[in-house]
């Protein structure tokens, strides 16, 4: 995959082109064995992170690449073309970081930032419970001051990375309704925290999702993130960027697709030509080209509003919703080009299939998208 991008820098053509080096030599070789064995690669994040790709977009101060979103996004869809799993871990991360970012105090920041934006700390995000997922409003986690600490009780659920993650951004209730939440840091070896099976998933097999049990886990009060009962916002502003990472993962997830569609169809005779030749199916893969562009230029949309300081909350939604619902049509007809084979694991297209779903589904159901458009349009 080589899509020619128009990039603001000199120095963003040579993180992209890093990007590729790096799917080629470190992620190709290795991902179909991992995704069919369903085993966690070790060592990978910590590779993205020692060459600069887990802190991209955040500020150069604490370590970060100071890279516009625009072209971190485009970095993150990279990645996912090869490897959709280690993308969404890496948006994950990003996401998980976003609090203490935006509303850490300057001490907390030092103290934690820069393991983070280094790779060396890799982060989970945990708002979920099996009763809360888009009713996030709902959870029950509870976290009760005593002394100098919280005392963290209850359980979370689909935790991206859960057990593997150094850190855990929790949101936890300190009170009653949708402002008695509360977001904190946990460390990933806190006494009382422990984690779930992996689930059985779908897709995304190389990187586990679990849930997570808290009980009686002390954790110290300095480790609040913004103040009590503001939880939930901080939740859904991390959100907002959060999406844009699932959009350009969804897109790198869909130009893997029409990639492998458009060189099986070149390759594939029926009728004495190449399938590609005949205009029924020259005509599907210049919809899945079409619904691949418009998706990119989506997200690069609401990127460059937030890069500029603009809102950007309900282009957000538009382009996970656009992005993810493109790339399930992308990939179930790109299965489509390849015939009966592509419905083997004998290739690529059917685990693209399989890794679009859940890009619907999670950092909000695109019902939920449309829940955030509808409200921002009046
Ligand atoms: C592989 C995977 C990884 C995940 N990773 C994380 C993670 O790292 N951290 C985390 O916190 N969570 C994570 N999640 C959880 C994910 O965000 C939730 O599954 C998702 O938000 C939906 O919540 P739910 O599963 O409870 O579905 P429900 O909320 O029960 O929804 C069920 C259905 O009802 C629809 N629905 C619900 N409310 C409305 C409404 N008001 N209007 C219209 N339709 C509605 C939904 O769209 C959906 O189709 C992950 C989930 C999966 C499967």
């Amino acid at each position: 995959m080589s899509v020619d991008r128009l990039l603001p820098s000199d120095e963003a053509r040579e993180l992209i082109e890093l990007t590729r080096d790096i799917a080629d030599k470190v992620l190709d070789p290795i991902v179909d064995e991992h995704e069919k064995a369903e085993t966690y690669p070790e060592g990978v994040f910590a590779q993205l992170g020692a060459a600069g790709l887990l802190s991209l977009p955040q500020p150069e101060e604490w370590g970060g690449g100071g890279q516009p979103y625009e072209v971190y996004l485009q970095v993150l869809e990279e990645i996912a073309a090869r490897w959709a799993a280690v993308g969404v871990a890496v948006s994950v991360h990003s996401l998980s970081s976003h609090p203490l970012l935006a509303y850490g105090s300057e001490e907390q920041k030092q103290r934690w930032l820069p393991g983070m934006l280094s790779g060396e700390q890799i982060g989970a995000y945990s708002l979920s419970e099996p009763q809360a997922g888009s009713d996030a409003a709902a959870l029950s986690c509870k976290a009760t001051r005593d002394g100098d600490a919280y005392v963290l009780n209850g359980s979370k659920a689909w935790i991206t990375h859960g057990g593997k993650a150094d850190f855990y951004t929790l949101f936890a209730r300190t009170g009653e309704g949708s402002k008695g939440i509360s977001c904190f840091l946990v460390p990933a070896g806190l006494d009382g925290l422990s984690f779930g099976k992996p689930e059985e998933k779908m897709g995304l097999h190389a990187v586990p999702t679990t849930s997570a049990f808290y009980d009686n886990a002390r954790l110290d009060a300095d480790r609040l993130i913004g103040q009590e009962g503001q939880g939930l916002s901080i939740a859904f502003s991390a959100l907002d960027s959060g999406r844009l990472g699932i959009a350009a993962v969804a897109v790198g997830i869909a130009q893997a697709a029409l990639d492998e569609a458009v060189r099986y169809a070149n390759e594939r005779t029926t009728f004495g030509r190449k399938i590609a030749d005949h205009q029924g199916l020259g005509f599907l893969l210049a919809d899945m080209a079409a619904a691949v562009v418009s998706a990119r230029a989506t997200y690069l949309d609401a990127a460059r509003r937030r890069d500029l300081g603009l809102p950007y909350s309900t282009q957000a939604s538009v382009a996970k919703l656009i992005a993810t619902d493109a790339a399930m049509k992308v990939t179930t007809d790109a299965v489509q080009v390849f015939g009966g084979v592509g419905y083997t694991r004998d290739f690529r297209v059917e685990r693209y299939m399989r890794e679009a779903k859940i890009t619907q589904i999670f950092e909000g159901t695109n019902q939920i998208q449309r829940l955030v458009i509808s409200r921002g349009l009046g």
